[in-house]
């Protein structure tokens, strides 16, 4: 069986404490790879090669240089999407249509970032003193953990590692510990491209274990983090005690809005789109549908013809629309939550059970679900289930839509489905998301910031902007003159 071990200082190398720990596939069960079980040694070990790596040969390398080489990973990675994405289909059990066009995609996060690592400029401020000249340069913070969910795992990755290397840093990486496999892969890619050893590592193992001592580390300049609100909350504690700037993107429970002119068809496959894609099992899923009660009851109709037409199986095979759900836990959450909206109150109007069906393996297929007669204060309604169950409700007026959809702790995402162009701009200032679509959903781009409003995270990802989350800026004072006229004073 294959054994993927810790990637540290260009080498692979085994876990400190000798721990391993099964991956499977979600689709047959199977086990399939062996990963290393890191500890607080194994973090040790990867922060002090990027430490090495940040204050040696690559903290002297010319931004130019550490361009080319991101550009140069760009066009392995095109060579290796293929690969790449059916190895994530095999730990995460997503669609092969979604994952090979994310490993695809991918390639444009190290190019768009390459093309932006020498481009970063400070600047000749004016000043208010006479005979002192002032100017700022941004500099690179250091080591920078990167810790990842395992919903999307490279792409995550992407959006936090061409960043942080344009911009001078080095980098420990932590997969989840259920989809370590193509982070552990991707190393080698790091590796052909010329990276020197100790730019990037990866160590493998639980989040407990290997990833809080990883947080903890004080030669660990910034988390980057993507995953649960709740662990979010746990490294931004840990981050407060050291100081430490973080990255955040969590988790979300985002309103998908239909008004009564939007093009109807449109909106249907964008509901089906926010909710059913990846299995529900992305950040930006638009779990709650406030629907205009005027085309109420024909939306929810017609929402339940097209997702009870779902094929749901193989994550391998191209006319599958629903896969399995990734993780065991996160298959029991999905059903202990679809008991709550039952319990409390809400109608459902389709699914609601484990699927059994043609095309299931195991035991880990939800049915896509949808409720209906949904109050926003329900549980169903304010927590995020990671799963394909959509919660259906009404309002009447476009302030209406504004309240509901903001009365969340959560603003990752919102969808908007008008063909009043008045009214989408009205929506997309009042929402109080980090994104908000209009006439579409699921967009994103390396060339557009990423990131959550309120309980949804910190800081952004992508676009132009976020390499500075992985800079810090000098203000630089030099006189003309070497005088000082009263020592006593503020100059
Ligand atoms: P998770 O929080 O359980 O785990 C995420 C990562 O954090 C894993 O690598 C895990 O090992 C690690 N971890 C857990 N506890 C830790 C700790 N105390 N210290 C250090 N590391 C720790 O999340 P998950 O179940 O893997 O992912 C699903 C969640 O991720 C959902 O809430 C989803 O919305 C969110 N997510 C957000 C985005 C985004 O961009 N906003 C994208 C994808 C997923």
């Amino acid at each position: 069986m294959k054994k993927y071990q810790h990637y540290i200082n260009g080498r692979w190398v085994d876990p400190a404490d000798g721990q391993w720990f099964d991956t499977e596939n979600p689709y047959t069960g199977a086990v399939w790879a062996q990963i290393a079980r890191g500890s607080a040694a194994d973090a040790d070990r990867a922060v002090a090669a990027a430490k090495a790596a940040f204050e040696g040969e690559w903290g002297s390398i010319t931004p130019t240089e550490r361009g080319k080489l991101l550009v140069k990973l760009a066009d392995i990675i095109e060579r290796e999407a293929p690969r790449l994405g059916e190895l994530e289909v095999q730990d995460n059990g997503k669609l092969i249509a979604e994952m090979g066009a994310q490993t695809r995609y991918l390639a444009e996060w190290y190019r768009y970032y390459g093309g932006l690592a020498d481009k970063v400029e400070g600047a000749v401020l004016p000043s208010d003193k006479p005979g002192i000249f002032n100017f700022t340069r941004y500099e690179p913070l250091g080591v920078i953990a990167m810790i990842t969910a395992w919903n999307s795992p490279l792409l995550l990755l992407a959006w936090k590692l061409a960043p942080a290397l344009a911009a001078g840093n080095t980098a420990v990486v932590k997969p989840s510990e259920f989809t370590s496999a193509s982070s552990l892969e991707f190393m080698e890619l790091i590796a052909e491209a010329g990276f020197p050893p100790g730019v990037v590592n990866c160590i493998s193992g639980m989040g407990i274990e290997v990833g809080a001592p990883l947080v903890d580390h004080p030669d660990v300049a910034k988390v980057a983090f993507t995953g649960s609100d709740i662990a979010g909350q746990k490294i931004y504690e840990s981050a407060a005690r050291k100081i430490m700037p973080v990255t955040l993107e969590l988790g979300g429970k985002s309103p998908n809005i239909i008004f009564e002119d939007a093009d109807f068809e449109a909106a249907v496959m964008g509901a089906i789109s926010g909710i059913f894609a990846a299995t529900g099992q992305t950040c930006i899923a638009g779990s709650r549908l406030l629907v205009q009660r005027s085309i109420h009851d024909q939306f929810v109709e017609r929402l339940v013809q097209v997702a009870g037409d779902a094929t749901i199986g193989d994550p391998m095979s191209a006319d599958t629309h629903v896969g399995p759900v990734t993780t065991p836990p996160q298959y029991q959450k999905i059903m202990d939550y679809i008991e709550v909206a039952k319990n409390d109150g809400a109608q459902c109007v389709l699914g609601g059970k484990p699927y059994t069906g043609d095309g299931a393996k195991g035991d880990r297929f939800v049915e896509p679900t949808i409720f209906t007669g949904v109050s926003n204060d329900m549980r169903i309604a304010q927590e995020e289930v990671f799963g394909p169950v959509l919660s259906v409700i009404p309002f009447d007026t476009e302030e209406e839509a504004i309240a509901i959809g903001n009365d969340i702790v959560f603003g990752l995402a919102a969808g908007v489905w008008t063909s009043d162009i008045g009214r989408a701009l009205r929506m997309s200032e009042k929402l109080k998301a980090g994104t908000v679509w209009v006439n579409t959903y699921r967009a994103v781009s390396f060339m557009s910031p990423f990131g959550g409003y309120k309980r949804s995270g910190q800081g952004r990802e992508s676009g132009q902007e976020s390499i500075k989350e992985f800079l810090q800026v000098k203000s630089v004072w030099i006189a003309q003159q070497t005088s000082v006229a009263n020592p006593f004073i503020i100059r």
